[in-house]
């Protein structure tokens, strides 16, 4: 499975999928390359106004913002928009949802009733909840397609008419926050793929996507992983494979189940072994002389649980890596002015052993150092920092 720190990767390809380069029109489609700055390659597929990736999964215009934002040409995405839309989980493992297109109504219920019997995701019909899944008809291309994680509002996953139960459990894996097996960032210790033998319309199904985070092993039987060999990729009618494991043997696509692979890696961020909350704590601000200089302080806590409610501590038995954005707010050379935002990333890893940390890092630092001009407006060389975490699953702040 891959996750994508929140991202899982844990779907795999249709026999139906394959149908995607016939369905497609060239004339409203748009190759949209970015060059990612770990020196790999990304398409989105622009197809009648939706950003595409992977071929069927539905990138939100923030999700695009955000995977350009990765890119050498950059982006003006925040790493709110990380958390707020990329890897956005359904709250308390429940799903609304709501079918408008009834034509596949029992392979959406088969799949629904599935999926809560092996990982225990509750769906609910919707009645007027804000955020749902609404299953409605016609994919822009291909038997299905989905929005990735829960991205807020009404979504839509669309599908083909009378497609197989196992597309809809595809689709949905989609929905929960899993992405394709072959896109793993370490597929090349288990897979060849051949560029050589995919067509260039089917070239962005088989791009890395370094933002997900792999668990477990490479699932060869992963309802989320494409088959070696698929007809419509095939270029020049060539029945060479797409990919093939590293000794040249192939594999089919396995639509039929969730593996123990899917399982787990929807249990690792639906039914996580532990939940973590994160508390800024800010140390009275100080002022000094005339008031017309103060900073403060801040430490950030992190603690474990054992349940989702946050109540009982828990010890990790393992080391856990926790997501830390520091943002810092640096106020330009001219009154009023709103502050430049910058973004850093780096991990604190909270050792085994105990149920609550602070790391030294994160202990009394400065955090807002501002001095005032007569009428009170912070003026140059002013900053503020706040701090965000998520260690990719079972986090709250
Ligand atoms: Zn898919």
């Amino acid at each position: 499975m891959l996750l994508t720190a929140l991202l899982v990767n844990g779907c795999k390809k249709d026999s139906t999928l394959t149908n995607l380069s016939k369905t497609e029109t060239k004339s409203d489609r748009e190759t949209i390359t970015l060059e990612m700055k770990d020196g790999t390659t990304m398409h989105v597929e622009k197809i009648n106004g939706e950003y595409i990736i992977g071929g069927d999964v539905v990138l939100t215009r923030e999700q695009f913002n955000y995977f350009k934002s990765k890119s050498k040409q950059g982006g003006l995405v925040t790493q709110a928009v990380y958390i707020n839309d990329l890897l956005k989980l359904w709250p308390n493992k429940t799903v609304y949802y709501k079918i408008s297109n009834s034509i596949n109504n029992q392979a959406i219920l088969d799949a629904i009733n599935y999926i809560h019997n092996t990982v225990g995701i509750i769906f609910v019909t919707r009645t007027n909840q804000n955020n749902y899944i609404d299953f409605v008809g016609n994919p822009s291309q291909g038997a299905g397609s989905s929005a990735l994680g829960m991205i807020g509002n009404r979504q839509e996953i669309k599908l083909a008419n009378s497609i197989s139960y196992g597309t809809v459990v595809h689709e949905i894996c989609h929905s929960l926050g899993m992405y394709h097996e072959q896109a793993r960032s370490d597929r090349g210790t288990y897979i060849n793929v051949n560029y050589g033998n995919i067509n260039d319309d089917w070239k962005p199904q088989y791009d890395i996507v370094n933002t997900g985070v792999p668990h477990g092993s490479f699932d060869f039987y992963s309802i989320m992983l494409y088959p070696s060999f698929s007809s419509d990729a095939a270029k020049n009618g060539s029945t060479t494979p797409q990919m093939t494991r590293l000794d040249g043997t192939t594999w089919d696509s396995q639509r039929q189940y969730l593996t123990t692979g899917d399982i787990n890696a929807l249990n690792y961020i639906y039914n996580p072994p532990y939940y973590v909350k994160a508390i800024m704590q800010i140390i009275p601000e100080l002022s000094y002389g005339d008031a017309t200089y103060s900073h403060a302080e801040a430490s950030v806590h992190f603690y474990i649980y054992d349940n989702t409610n946050r109540t009982v501590p828990k010890i990790l038995t393992t080391p856990l890596n926790v997501n830390v954005i520091e943002q810092t707010g640096t106020y330009p050379d001219s009154f009023g002015s709103p502050p430049t935002i910058t973004n850093t990333y780096y991990y604190v890893t909270i050792p085994a052993g105990v149920s609550s940390y602070t790391p030294a890092y994160l202990t009394n630092r400065v955090v807002s150092e501002q001095s005032f001009s007569y009428d009170g407006m912070a003026y140059a060389g002013s900053f503020y920092k706040t701090f965000a975490s998520f260690p990719g699953f079972g986090y709250q702040q």
